[in-house]
C-alpha cells in the first residue's frame, strides 16, 4: 500500500482522504492517504518524518504552499509560474514540486460547468496562494482582460506585476473602465469567517459567479451574488476534486474519472 498525505493546518476537515482512495478504488490501487497538521515551517521536518514511512506524494494547503515552493528540489512550469506548490512527488532523494490548482479550476469550468473563456473580462478576488495557482491557467485560457483587487492591496499588485502580461491589472473598483465582468471568483478565505470581500453590489450583475470554496462556506458569497443578479453561480467543489485528479495523475500515472466522486461529495456536502 502506498502511502500519501494532505499536510497543512487546519486539515481536519479536508476531503483529500476521500477523494484520494476513491480514485485509488476507481483505478484500482491500493491508496493510503492521511491528514497531517503541520503549522507554518514546519514542512522539513514533516516531510523527512513521512519520508522515512516511504511516503511517496504530499498535497499542501495553507498556509504552507510558499514553503513547500522553497523546499521542492525541482519545480514544474506551472509551479515555477504561481510561485506555489500544492503537489509533491517524492523523487529520488528529494521532492518534485507542482501546483494543480489552475488546472483544476479550468477543467471545473470548461469540462464540468462547459463555461469558455476565451475572450472573457474575469474579475479574481483575492491574491492569496490559491489566487497565485490560477492567474497563468486563466491567461492560458485567452482571456481578455483580468483585474485582481484584494483586501491588502499591495498583495494584488504583486501578483498583477508578477504576470508580466498587459491583460492584467489591479481592479479599479468602482472605475468605469472595470464593470462589467463576465466572471467573478472569488478566491479569498473571508467566508471561514463569515465575511464578504468589500465589492460594489453592480459587480455581480449578469456575471458568473465563482467560490473556490465549497459548500455551506461559499453559500453567503453565493447567496449575495445571486441575490445582486448574477447570471450562474458555483462553489469550488468541483475544482477540488479536478486539481485532486491532477494530483493523483502525477503520482500514479493515470488520471481517474472525476464525475462520480464528485457526484457522491456533493452529496455529503450539500448545495453549493
Ligand atoms: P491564503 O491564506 O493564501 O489567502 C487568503 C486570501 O483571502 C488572501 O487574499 C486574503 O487577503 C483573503 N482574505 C482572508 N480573509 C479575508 C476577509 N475577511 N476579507 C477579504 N479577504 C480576505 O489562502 P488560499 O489562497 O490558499 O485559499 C483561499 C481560499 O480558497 C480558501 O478558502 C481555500 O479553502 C480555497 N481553496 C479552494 C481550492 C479548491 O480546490 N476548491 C483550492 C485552494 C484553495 P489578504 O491578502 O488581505 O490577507
Amino acid at each position: 500500500m502506498s502511502l500519501y498525505a494532505v499536510m497543512g493546518h487546519p486539515v481536519d476537515h479536508s476531503l483529500s482522504p476521500q477523494i484520494h482512495e476513491a480514485f485509488g478504488r476507481l483505478t484500482g490501487r491500493d491508496v493510503h492517504y492521511e491528514r497531517r497538521e503541520v503549522r507554518a515551517e514546519g514542512l522539513a521536518e514533516a516531510l523527512s518524518a513521512f519520508r522515512a514511512q516511504d511516503g511517496r506524494g504530499a498535497n499542501i494547503t495553507v498556509p504552507l504552499k510558499g514553503e513547500a515552493y522553497t523546499l521542492a528540489t525541482r519545480i514544474s512550469d506551472r509551479a515555477e509560474r504561481a510561485h506555489a506548490v500544492n503537489t509533491l512527488a517524492q523523487e529520488g532523494g528529494g521532492w518534485f514540486g507542482d501546483n494543480t490548482d489552475g488546472a483544476g479550476l479550468i477543467r471545473d469550468f470548461t469540462v464540468n460547468h462547459g463555461w469558455s473563456l476565451g475572450g472573457c473580462r474575469v474579475l479574481l478576488v483575492g491574491a492569496g496562494g490559491a489566487a497565485q495557482g490560477i492567474v497563468g491557467p486563466l491567461l492560458d485560457e485567452g482571456i481578455a482582460h483580468l483585474a485582481i483587487f484584494n483586501r491588502s492591496p499591495e498583495r494584488a499588485r504583486d501578483l498583477a506585476t508578477s504576470c508580466h502580461d498587459a491583460r492584467v491589472g489591479v481592479a479599479v473598483i468602482g472605475g468605469a473602465s472595470e464593470a462589467p465582468f463576465d466572471f467573478v471568483i472569488n478566491a479569498t478565505a473571508a467566508g471561514l469567517s463569515g465575511r464578504l470581500p468589500a465589492l460594489p453590489d453592480s459587480l455581480f450583475e449578469g456575471a458568473i459567479v465563482y467560490d473556490l470554496m465549497y459548500g455551506p462556506k461559499a453559500e453567503l458569497f453565493l447567496s449575495h451574488a445571486r441575490a445582486r443578479g448574477a447570471r450562474q453561480v458555483a462553489d469550488g467543489l468541483g475544482m477540488l476534486v479536478e486539481q485532486a485528479a491532477e494530483s493523483f495523475l502525477l503520482w500514479h500515472g493515470v488520471r481517474p474519472a472525476t464525475g462520480p466522486v464528485l457526484e457522491n461529495l456533493r452529496g455529503l456536502v450539500g448545495a453549493g
